[in-house]
């Protein structure tokens, strides 16, 4: 397909897409094209709302009156408002600290729910703070850390293994795991399996509960748009609601926080899982955000998001790929999660040039260009004119 019969498909298929009215949802500035939503999502008018009102009304005029009339109810809240989009049970969900502490918990509750044994299985291509936390968990614990690239997980499970751990879809490729063998995997050897969905939670469907994971962690700065530094979210399975422990135990994880016991007993449930103080404004941001996701189904997202990033597969390995880029995500669509990188010898200057016309993408090394694209905002004329400044490019 030629550039000027795309933009003309293009506008068609803007012209018929069911979730066209989501874009007005948010406040992206006038002139710029945004594929980053993978690593920050756009401000919505919710948050700027929410925030707006937490400073003015519940923090200026109520004070500390707000704690109880609605700030301590928000971890709980919130994380019921992202339970529907990862398949997640009311009540099995709190939101929380970041993505790397709710790992470190999360992983510390699992390898003390399976004593005895003596490793943890890691994807070796997780993103790195993943691993990280693994090997820190593993070394407190006595365990050896088995990382291995995500094809040989499944035949590194064995009796010993404690724990497996992997990120639904990769942060550089997109590539989507395969998480019911992989999680089959690790329980049909009595290993408990931890999901992050830290590129999954607001763009790819997952169901936590029919998959039965164990654990599962997720930000919510990338596709839920909570805003920078937004809090991250924990799941615990029902079954491991009321026996779960980790090293993090504080006063919110408490059973009675303002009872001010000295001796540390759980709160029932997935609230266990909270440590210290809940970072409101952050949480009210991300609150905010959410509403976007609102009468919305995730098999109406994916179904976008597939024809967003087809359309720009297809763009590039005609216009692209004769230039010099490589195709460093699936083709196949249903293996792809919501972005497309792209590799080039000259990535990072290409990226930077980019921005400076206002055109938002990420480098990440050694040489890909990652180009996020979010059914909530992105166009497909957005694909058609990313493709063509990339086109244009030396
Ligand atoms: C973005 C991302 C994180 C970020 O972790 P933080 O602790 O929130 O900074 C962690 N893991 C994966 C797989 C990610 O993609």
């Amino acid at each position: 397909m030629r550039i000027d019969e795309a933009r003309d498909r293009a506008r068609e298929l803007d012209g018929a897409d069911p979730l066209a009215d989501r874009r007005g949802l948010f406040d992206i500035p006038e002139g710029t094209l945004y594929f980053d939503g993978n690593s920050l999502g756009p401000l919505t008018h919710r948050s700027r709302e929410t925030l707006t009102r937490a400073l003015e009304h519940e923090w200026r005029v109520r004070l500390i009156r707000s704690w109880n009339e609605d700030w301590l109810a928000m971890p709980a809240r919130i994380g019921d408002a992202i339970a529907p989009l990862i398949g997640a049970a009311p009540g099995t969900v709190i939101v929380c600290d970041n993505t790397s502490i709710n790992l470190q918990k999360a992983l510390s509750a699992a390898v003390t729910l399976r004593p005895g044994r003596r490793t943890i299985v890691v994807d070796v291509d997780n993103f790195p703070t993943d691993i990280y936390i693994a090997a820190s968990v593993a070394e407190r614990h006595g365990l050896e850390l088995v990382a291995v690239p995500a094809d040989e997980m499944v035949s590194r499970i064995g009796p010993d293994t404690a724990v497996v751990t992997a990120t639904h879809v990769d942060y550089r490729s997109a590539r989507i795991l395969d998480a019911a063998t992989i999680t089959a995997a690790a329980h049909a050897a009595g290993a408990l399996m931890v999901w992050d969905l830290a590129h999954t939670a607001g763009a790819v469907p997952i169901d936590l509960a029919g998959l039965d994971a164990d654990f599962a962690v997720g930000c919510g700065y990338k596709y839920l748009n909570g805003g920078p530094g937004a809090p991250a979210f924990i799941y615990a399975a029902p079954r491991h609601l009321d026996v779960a422990s980790h090293p993090l135990q504080g006063w919110w994880g408490h059973a009675e926080p303002f009872a001010f016991e000295v001796d540390y007993r759980p709160a029932p449930g997935i609230a266990r899982f909270l440590t210290g103080t809940a970072n409101v404004l952050s949480m009210k941001a991300l609150e905010g955000a959410l509403e976007a996701f609102a009468g919305l189904s995730m098999d109406a997202v994916r179904a976008k998001s597939t024809a967003l990033t087809g359309l720009f597969v297809d763009l590039a390995e005609e216009h692209l790929v004769p230039r010099g880029f490589r195709l460093a995500s699936p083709r196949e669509a249903a293996l792809r999660g919501s972005h497309v990188a792209l590799g080039h010898p000259g990535g990072r200057a290409l990226v930077d040039t980019l921005a400076t016309r206002d055109v938002i993408a990420d480098f990440r090394p050694p040489d890909l260009l990652r180009f996020g694209f979010s059914a909530l905002y992105n166009r497909f004329s957005d694909v058609v004119a990313l493709v063509d400044l990339l086109a244009e490019s030396p």
